[in-house]
């Protein structure tokens, strides 16, 4: 445990919207044995992970017992978590809800929990039919549109309209650092040919090599998908720039920790 009161980021357009908590937990020096982090798989210790776990639900204002994780394997499977799936995947010895990068729910006082170190989290909520999505986009998930498949779940599960929706993108690695190889970006302008030069707005050619910017890209999917631009808030925080603030895969290695997005419907079933 830790002495340390933890300060998870928070989107202001989320923020502004009533009838959810969310948060992004962050690496904070000396929190726990990790820095904070609240990913329990090897090399990390899975007792430490669970008390950053604690100590970020605390402060994030949900109940650890009733996180739902699933195994996040850069998919584009959406999970439609229901009342009964809480508390699956909090612990390491516990099983995960199902195997999926994308999470959806209409249940209330059920936290939803993705975890990231580079790859971009990715919240929403639609305010209207009373839904949210809790969803880790790498840039494989990206090339496959996970936020796409996301907001097209939440039609047809919750009769979402996309224009309601109000999505957070938090930290991930930037265009700024995501240097990548010709095989992503081939794989960026296939799955967004019908963007035609808006595409490229994703792409940038700093030196050698290319440049794909992972929330650019998902932004651009989730307005193909009917999100309003100024529904769409970025967090501006690159993950590999502030390796003090944030665990980065690229910048510290594959044992890093992970920092989590947090995001639950509160208040009763209507
Ligand atoms: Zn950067």
């Amino acid at each position: 445990m830790t002495d340390t009161q933890p300060t998870p980021l928070l989107s202001e357009l989320l923020s502004s919207a009533d009838g959810i908590v969310h948060g992004v937990t962050r690496r904070v020096a000396g929190m726990g044995v990790a820095d904070g982090n609240v990913g329990s798989t090897a090399p990390r210790d899975p007792e430490d992970a669970w008390q950053m776990r604690i100590a970020w639900c605390k402060a994030i204002g949900v109940d650890p017992e009733r996180i739902v994780r699933t195994d996040q394997i850069h998919s584009n499977q959406v999970f439609v978590v229901r009342e009964e799936h809480a508390g699956m995947g909090r612990r390491r010895e516990h099983p995960m809800a199902a195997v999926a990068d994308s999470t959806i729910t209409q249940a209330v006082n059920v936290p939803l929990m993705t975890l990231a170190a580079d790859c971009l989290p990715l919240l929403m909520y639609d305010p209207a039919q009373r839904g949210i999505a809790a969803v880790h986009a790498g840039w494989r998930g990206t090339v496959i549109d996970i936020a796409g498949e996301t907001v097209r779940a939440m039609q047809r599960e919750f009769g979402t309209d996309p224009n309601d929706l109000l999505a957070y993108l938090g930290p991930s690695i930037g265009g700024c650092c995501n240097e990548v190889g010709p095989e992503v970006t081939a794989a960026w302008r296939e799955i967004a040919s019908d963007l035609g030069p808006l595409a490229e707005l994703a792409v940038t050619k700093p030196g050698v090599k290319e440049h794909f910017d992972v929330p650019r890209a998902n932004a651009l999917l989730l307005q193909r998908a009917g999100v309003k631009a100024e529904h769409i808030e970025f967090s501006n925080h690159c993950t590999k720039c502030d390796t003090e603030h944030w665990f980065s895969h690229r910048g510290q290695g594959a044992a890093t920790g992970r920092q989590a997005g947090v995001i639950m419907l509160t208040g009763s079933v209507t």
